[in-house]
């Protein structure tokens, strides 16, 4: 076995040479045999079947089919001009079209002869009659009728690579090249007993059918294989991350629940903790007594209670004397936590203070002197907390909220400020689906608030076309009558943020004028105001001094105006699933019945209606985010760009979450047994995981 064959550049491949690697590298990121081997075919094309003319349909994917040419001509002139061959089977009739390469085709196939042919392609309709534009077509021959290369490999290329004749054929036959040159080339990365628990196909045998598949079945079972490999290996990083962690750093104890927890919990909680909330500050609870640093993160739909379980454990640090802070995204959002909490803790005479990058300087002096005293107990921020100069005496639990807006680098910055890391409590309102959680927060402990409080009603989603809005706005005004307050939400996508902004003013003028002064005042708020005068329009609206508020997705993190209770969202096909529902979740908060009222254009996507409908159908915010994660796939889901664990080739994170459990659960088996990796039988586990963790860095510096 060479131990360099998988490292081996891709131009060493016979068939590839400078050019062809050159492109390949550039269009597809590829540079060395492993890297091409990992380059999964996307889909398969189905060659066992030839179809008879009479049975195609518009529904069918691609079809093979066998038969003579009984007519050519070419029709049309110049840009019209096309070549068509009538092809039959002596079911049927079908026309074949080409509109380039016609003297090609032209001298290719000749009409009215014995030459039977196979042909290839996507049937579609045009003039109420079934044809195919530029299908493959072949003589019959031994090759095309035999079975042996029944399901053909697609690959994504580019348009670039098309004209070098890197298309889908050309591709395959350069992998082709490569894995016939596989044998014995391929170390085995797992162990014997994995292999054998889960009955796996070797890796290399896995390449060979992945994409030279001899049948359905082996097909499967390379896959099975290639996607265990994928989602154990980052499982298995993850969780030895985490068992590195807990080695290494010791947690502060939290060895007692004391009187600022005991007095809070029996005379001053606002109301019932639900069920959810309480099972969580238990497992959090336990977290911090349990001499472990806690890393968890707590997801909780938007409006599920999050904050007062932030506030119970920082009691908790309190209670051991500890300082703890909590850290949120924004300003706005800041501000609130700051008001919600200091008035909840006023009985308890503590001190809690408020660190913004509006803070005046010397304000800000002496903020950090009482940090560094310790006679501040409790600090709420935003990012500024993060800077060098917040010291304090005895930080013992950070609670981040809305976690997708901080990064782990910034996280991490946390662990900083004092000599042991302090306790980390993540909170995420975005919920994500398990699979998901499992891969992007595979080192952290997950708890779920999976219950709202009480006497919620369930907010009423409607979809509306535009040239429905006069209706819109006559309910709007209706709720106006009754007391209630309304936002309207434009997109706001950084591409096109110019026409963005003018739709906003558009929307905000035509609302303007059918709320006029002095029955109804409108407020407006969107990202290119100066922060003072956000903050004054955000404080009129919460107030109540106006009705309406019409804002850009400003709004969308965490604001609390309970009389709010309508949440109109513009052009919302434009907004993905997980936006529209953490929007929503702005209304809903007090006691009235709230609604939500999705404004699109008249045409809309397959994907744009399956959104609205999810979103009129359900409320649940984890099952609007695993709608999501299938429509979209784990990438464009918010907090997954910068994470850089999902480099999956294979594996989808939407279908393969039984693959994904199996491959934790091993995980973390070997890990309890074998937490160094150090037993022989788990060498080839190892290795590759170091192999992995070098070869991640030299790639990106060579290109
Ligand atoms: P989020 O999880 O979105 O941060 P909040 O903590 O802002 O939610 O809570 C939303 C609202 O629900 C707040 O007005 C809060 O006072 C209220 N709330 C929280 N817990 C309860 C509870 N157990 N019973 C009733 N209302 C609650
Ligand atoms: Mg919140």
């Amino acid at each position: 076995m060479s131990a360099n064959f998988l490292n081996t550049p891709i131009e060493y491949l016979k068939g590839v040479g400078p050019q062809k690697a050159d492109i390949i590298k550039k269009e597809l990121n590829i540079f060395s045999y492993e890297q091409l081997l990992t380059h999964y075919p996307f889909r398969y094309v189905d060659r066992t079947k030839f179809y008879k003319i009479n049975e195609i349909n518009a529904d069918l994917p691609y079809v093979q089919m066998k038969g003579k040419i009984i007519s050519t001509e070419t029709i049309g002139l110049k840009r019209a001009k096309r070549f068509v061959a009538k092809f039959s089977d002596g079911t049927g009739v079908i026309d074949l079209v080409w509109f380039q390469g016609i003297k090609w085709i032209d001298e290719k196939i000749k009409p009215n002869t014995i030459i039977e042919y196979v042909v290839f392609g996507k049937p579609a309709v045009f003039n109420n009659k079934f044809n195919i534009a530029h299908p493959e077509i072949d003589p019959v021959s031994a090759e095309n009728t035999t079975l042996a290369n029944a399901l053909q490999p697609v690959y994504h290329t580019s348009e670039k690579m098309k004209v070098r004749s890197l298309d889908t054929k050309g591709f395959s036959r350069i992998i082709k090249t490569l894995v016939l040159q596989i044998k014995n080339n391929i170390p085995e990365i797992l162990s014997k007993t994995i292999i054998d628990r889960f009955q796996l196909i070797s890796r290399e045998q896995a390449f060979v059918q992945i994409h030279l598949p001899q049948n359905a079945e082996m097909l499967k079972k390379a896959e099975f294989r290639l996607k265990f490999d994928e989602l154990f290996f980052i499982q298995l990083k993850l969780l030895k991350q985490k068992t590195t962690r807990e080695k290494t750093y010791k947690g502060y104890l939290f060895a007692t629940v004391g009187n600022y927890f005991n007095d809070f919990y029996t005379n001053h909680l606002p109301f019932e903790l639900t069920n959810a909330q309480k099972r969580v500050i238990k497992e959090i609870r336990f977290d911090m007594g349990s001499g472990k640093q806690m890393n968890r993160l707590l997801q909780g739909d938007v409006g599920s209670g999050k904050t007062l379980v932030a506030l119970m454990s920082i009691l908790i640090a309190l209670d051991n004397n500890f300082q703890a802070c909590l850290m949120a995204p924004t300003e706005i959002l800041a501000n609130q936590h700051f008001e919600t909490i200091s008035k909840m803790l006023e009985p308890l005479n503590l001190n809690v203070g408020l660190l913004t990058g509006s803070v005046k300087s010397a304000q800000r002096k002496k903020l950090h002197e009482k940090l560094q005293s310790g006679e501040m107990h409790i600090l709420i921020g935003t990012h500024a907390l993060l800077e060098d100069e917040v010291q304090f005496k005895n930080i013992g639990l950070v609670v981040i909220d809305e976690q997708h807006r901080f990064g782990v680098a910034q996280r991490a910055q946390m662990w900083k400020k004092n000599e042991q890391p302090p306790h980390v409590l993540i909170m995420s309102a975005t919920p994500i689906p398990r699979t998901l959680a499992m891969t992007l927060y595979g080192d952290l402990d997950v708890s779920v608030i999976d219950e709202m409080p009480p006497g919620r009603k369930p907010i009423q989603t409607t979809h509306k076309y535009d040239s429905n809005r006069e209706r819109v706005f006559g309910f709007m005004k209706e709720q106006i009558t009754k007391g209630r307050q309304i936002y309207v939400v434009y997109p706001l996508i950084k591409e096109s943020e110019k026409m963005d902004y003018k739709d906003l003013m558009d929307g905000y003028e035509s609302i303007s004028r059918a709320f006029p002064l002095p029955q109804y005042k409108v407020s407006i708020v969107h990202g290119q105001m100066k922060s003072d005068a956000k903050e004054f329009e955000m404080q009129r609206f919460v107030k109540g001094e106006t009705n309406i508020m019409v804002a850009t997705t400003v709004i969308e993190v965490g604001v609390n105006v309970p009389n709010a209770s309508v949440m109109v969202i513009e052009s919302a096909e434009r907004f993905g699933l997980s936006q529209l529902h953490q929007l929503r979740g702005r209304v809903g908060r007090g006691a009235e019945q709230s609604y939500c009222i999705l404004m699109t254009g008249n045409k809309l996507s397959a994907d744009g209606k399956l959104r609205m409908e999810t979103m009129c159908r359900t409320n649940d915010g984890f099952e609007i985010a695993d709608v999501d994660l299938k429509l979209r796939g784990p990438g464009d889901m918010a907090g997954t760009q910068q994470s850089g664990v999902l480099d999956l080739n294979l594996a989808d994170l939407a279908k393969d979450s039984q693959i994904l459990h199996a491959a934790r659960n091993m995980a973390l088996e070997i890990l309890g047994e074998d937490s160094n990796l150090e037993k022989t039988e788990n060498a080839p586990i190892a290795y590759h995981l170091a192999m992995m963790k070098k070869s991640k860095v030299n790639w990106s510096r060579i290109s």
